[in-house]
């Protein structure tokens, strides 16, 4: 069969257009995605200070009544829950600092060898999905961001170093992201780390915490300069969360764990505001359970496969096989620890659904809405789904939900 030749031209035209329509969709789908955490950052901070730099982008952008985080709310489970969309059951980083028994090794955010091992790191951040499928990533710190996966990393990354001042990281982003630069990236990551470590130090409410955010403000006022001598301001998609928010800690409200089971018998994984709890070899679970069991106050304990549905926090073998959870400002020490170290006068890790510990959402971008704050919340695990649709590219398996996000693109 001869088909007419003007027919065969058409198919060839068609053939021809629908090539040049998907060029300028991919090219069109790759407004970069900048995302930056301030850690420990609350809305409270914004209401009660001059803010001008943040005040520019919530008038140009989108700020939520609050980014609910995920359990518990820690620095490190919830920022790789936000960079794979997890919750901590999925991903394994069960706290800052662990004995991670399938591992037989302690994870902690202090060494960095420990942290550029990707066997602790479940899931695929954000800045992996994007660099398999052809994207450019860049971070200057997130957690996990020094770890391959799959022998995997950032075109560009750093280690962990909390010395380095914000504008350094400021501008060397900045450089990665520029369109006319060598790296150009499609998605870089900031983070900033004075606001939470002022809030531990003095309190949520401390004139030290205030200064801190002031300072972060000026901070994201040079980003902001910065992105405009690049071009890149109208174009980028400027994501700026939190990854918990702090408590007030009260000195005579403590639960002493050795004044109700033998420290002996039970291997206590994680102090604060949850801990993992498991039996020493021959020691009987019902011989710890039952003696926290009755004397539950000011804390709740289960055993791991009890632990309520909406923790998500049961489904991990890092997980202890007897999970506490205080009650907010509660906190679970050891007499001894306690004596010598004392505690912080600010606190997370709580409850996530506790309104002291939310957690901060601010966007504004080609793909957010303008001018619109106090939108309903959005879930620390929503935020990968929703950055890899703005970046166009397949999120990998994820808790997440892209109509979630809904409400607040574009
Ligand atoms: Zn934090």
């Amino acid at each position: 069969m001869k088909f007419p030749d003007t027919f065969i031209s058409s198919l060839l035209l068609f053939a021809f257009m629908g090539l040049l329509w998907t060029a300028c969709e991919a090219e069109e789908a790759h407004d970069p995605v900048l995302l930056i955490s301030i850690d420990g950052f609350m809305n409270e901070y914004v209401d009660r200070n001059e803010t001008p730099n943040i005040d520019r982008i919530i008038a140009g952008g989108v700020w939520a009544e609050s980014l609910i985080p995920v359990f518990p709310t820690l620095t490190f489970p919830t920022h790789h829950s936000m960079s794979t969309g997890l919750f901590v059951e999925n991903h394994g980083i069960i706290a800052n600092s662990f004995y991670a028994y399938d591992h037989e090794e302690r994870f902690s955010y202090g060494p960095p060898d420990n942290q550029n091992d990707e066997r602790w790191w479940g899931g695929e951040p954000i800045w992996i999905t994007a660099e398999r499928q052809g994207l450019t990533s860049a971070t200057f710190f997130w957690p996990g961001s020094e770890a391959t996966f799959n022998g995997i990393n950032s075109t560009r990354w750093v280690d962990y170093d909390g010395s380095v001042p914000d504008e350094v990281r400021v501008d060397s982003v900045a450089h990665w992201l520029d369109p006319q630069g060598e790296v150009a990236a499609d998605f870089a990551t900031l983070y900033f780390s004075d606001v939470d470590s002022r809030g531990h130090s003095y309190g949520p409410d401390s004139p030290e915490v205030d200064e801190a955010v002031r300072e972060v403000d000026e901070t994201l006022g040079h980003l902001i300069d910065r992105l405009e001598e690049i071009g890149l301001w109208p174009d980028i998609n400027l994501i700026v969360v939190s990854d918990h928010g702090m408590a007030e800690l009260d000195d005579e409200k403590v639960i002493f764990i050795d004044d109700i089971i033998d420290l002996d018998d039970a291997d206590v994984n994680t102090w604060g505001a949850v801990s993992n709890i498991r039996p020493e070899e021959g020691v009987h679970i019902e011989d710890i359970y039952t003696p926290l069991k009755e004397n539950e106050e000011h804390y709740s304990v289960y055993y791991k496969e009890e632990v309520p549905e909406e923790y998500r926090f049961s489904n991990h073998e890092r997980i202890g096989d007897i999970v506490m959870i205080a009650e907010l400002p509660w906190m679970i020490s050891s007499r001894d620890f306690f004596e010598r170290r004392g505690q912080p006068r600010g606190m997370h890790g709580w409850d996530h659904r506790e309104p002291e510990m939310q957690a901060f959402f601010l966007a504004q971008g080609p793909a957010f809405r303008s001018g619109e704050q106090e939108v309903s919340p959005i879930r620390m695990v929503d935020l990968y789904e929703m950055m890899t649709y703005i970046l166009n590219i397949e999120p990998a398996e994820n808790d997440g939900d892209l109509e979630a996000s809904e409400h607040i693109r574009r």
